[in-house]
């Protein structure tokens, strides 16, 4: 068994290649075979973390146990890999040089002039052997995010060059991802961009092992051929992703090509089996039977992966129950001017989660329509806020509001978390990570979850006020989730209704291809017989 192994992805051509993909696939393969395997995912940006990134240009915050906001690929790693990782696999050039500078102001580099070259380059190389020891992983995988070329990426690319030379050749591949355009009418296979990137590679030091191709079509034998004279690679080491239906197809499509047997020979050892389970799961993606139409009510619905977790949870759920989630994105904004025809026809309705007054009233609207519909609900995070200002308004008949929203309302159902009072910075504040919640017997989430007690990730500022919940229970809402001290509410629902449950965390950040979130699976479920019951 190799011990001490590091696979290293970079990027070449232009980005948003699916190299997060193309890693956390590899890293399945790996881990199939046998291996303890973590990934690490390198951003070359300022920032400390993604938490204080804005979802609509840089894609969702995923949200870790330990509290961690990270980059959306932690999210596709811990899915394919299922593994729970920690903030430290979420490099930043903002944490190596937030670090750095600390040390310097501590005075431990005693006196020296503190460079790139070798400061910010040790301080990488120690980070990546870091993690890689503490996860007690045979294999690292390391993704360098940007394209090789971009001045942001230097200093990682010199680190992980460095770290070859240290650990050896035996224990580090180097994986190199890149774009293969078509051009003209006869739609030839363009090597070119492929080898202006590895060359630029090559000038930094670092001899590829493994191309992949990406392309709509799977390349041409001649391609292979090609790029592997001209990039010193073996054919074998020319791997072709075309485009697929499903991102869980691809760990089976470099299998196919013979990527896990390069690599196992690479680390001299014996192939076996064991991706048995996961076609399985992608064989029931592909042929789902039924299909059921839920709307997503949000406001970064221009990018989808503002919302990818919850796309993904939705995948798993489906799968399990063999359907396919036709998701409807619908701009909350335009459910503000009383014509709501957008959610017609739909099986489902789910509001996820979100910050500020923007296209609130026309969450609330959709949460309204669903509740008088009789139309399956889930409600995330400032879906489960805006759930609670609903019930508030429309049952109790509160002039209510949260905080968030209205500052000055006469009811604020919704408020700040007491301990966020005062809190001025923006980054790593929130009340984040993985918390106990206490279950009420009996009820629609015991049901789903099958015990008492769970925990699920949490990233929010405001909660439930306690001095309301009395009166909204005797109106009919239960609260059916609470923190374990009891002074939290974490989960809304409304006995009588096809499927009406809200959650202050983000179940989404746990659901997992072979174990699909509980309050997905039961969302999906019931929009199913919806569908049924209207089709
Ligand atoms: N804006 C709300 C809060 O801070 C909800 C946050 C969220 O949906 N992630 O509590």
């Amino acid at each position: 068994m190799p011990e001490g192994k590091y696979i290293i992805v970079t990027g070449g051509v232009l980005s948003g290649l699916g190299k997060g993909i193309t890693t956390s696939s590899v890293g399945l393969l790996l881990k199939m075979q046998g291996y303890k395997v973590t990934a690490i995912k390198i951003d070359p940006y300022l920032n400390c973390d993604a938490g204080t990134m804005n979802p609509f240009q840089h894609g969702e915050v995923f949200v870790l146990e330990d509290g961690g906001e990270v980059d959306l690929d932690l999210g596709n790693y811990e899915r394919f890999l299922d593994v729970n990782l920690s903030s430290d696999n979420n490099i930043t050039t903002g944490k190596v040089y937030k670090n750095v500078i600390e040390k310097e102001r501590r005075g431990d580099y005693l006196g020296k002039t503190v460079q790139i070259v070798p400061h910010i380059t040790d301080e990488i190389r120690e980070w990546i052997k870091r993690v890689a020891k503490k996860s007690n992983a045979d294999i690292c995988l390391v993704e360098i995010g940007g394209t090789v070329g971009d001045i942001e990426s230097m200093p990682f690319l010199e680190a992980v060059r460095q770290l070859h030379r240290e650990v050896g050749h035996e224990n580090v591949v180097f994986l190199h991802t890149t774009l293969i355009p078509v051009i003209g009418v006869v739609g030839e296979q363009k090597t070119k961009p492929t080898q202006h990137s590895v060359k630029e590679l090559r000038a930094i030091g670092i001899d590829p092992d493994i191309i992949i191709g990406r392309a709509k079509e799977p390349l041409a034998k001649s391609t292979r051929e090609k790029i592997a004279l001209f990039c010193n690679v073996p054919v074998e080491g020319v791997i072709s992703v075309p485009d697929v239906e499903s991102i869980y197809e691809v760990p089976l499509l470099l299998d196919k090509q013979g990527l896990t047997d390069f690599l196992m020979k690479r680390f001299g050892s014996k192939r076996r089996d064991g991706l048995e389970k996961w076609a399985e799961f992608v064989n029931k993606i592909k042929n789902a039977g039924e299909r059921v139409d839920i709307g997503i009510v949000g406001k970064y619905t221009d990018l989808s992966d503002s919302y990818i977790s919850i796309v993904e949870a939705f995948h798993h759920a489906g799968a399990y129950l063999g359907a396919k989630v036709n998701i409807k994105w619908i701009e909350a904004e335009d459910l503000e001017h009383g014509d709501l025809s957008l959610l017609n026809g739909l099986h489902g309705i789910l509001v996820p989660g979100g910050f500020g007054m923007r296209g609130a009233d026309g969450k609330i609207n959709a949460i309204e329509y669903a509740r008088e519909h009789n139309i399956p609900f889930l409600g995330i995070c400032f879906g489960f806020q805006l759930a609670v200002v609903e019930y508030g308004k429309n049952v109790l008949n509160l002039d209510c509001n949260s905080t968030e929203i209205d500052p000055e309302t006469e009811h604020p159902v919704i408020t700040i978390l007491p301990e966020q009072e005062g809190v001025e910075e923006m980054g790593g504040t929130m009340r984040l990570g993985a918390y106990k919640i206490k279950i009420k017997e009996g009820t629609l989430a015991h049901k789903l979850y099958g015990k008492t007690e769970i925990s699920e990730r949490h990233r929010h500022r405001y909660e439930v006020n306690p001095e309301y919940i009395d009166e909204i229970e005797k109106k009919g809402l239960v609260f059916s989730g609470r923190s374990a001290d009891k002074i939290r509410m974490e989960i809304a629902e409304l006995p009588g209704h096809k499927f009406f449950i809200a959650s202050q965390f983000h179940p989404e950040f746990k659901s997992r291809p072979l174990r699909p979130a509980p309050l997905f699976y039961g969302f999906v479920e019931a929009s199913l017989e919806k569908m049924r019951e209207v089709s």
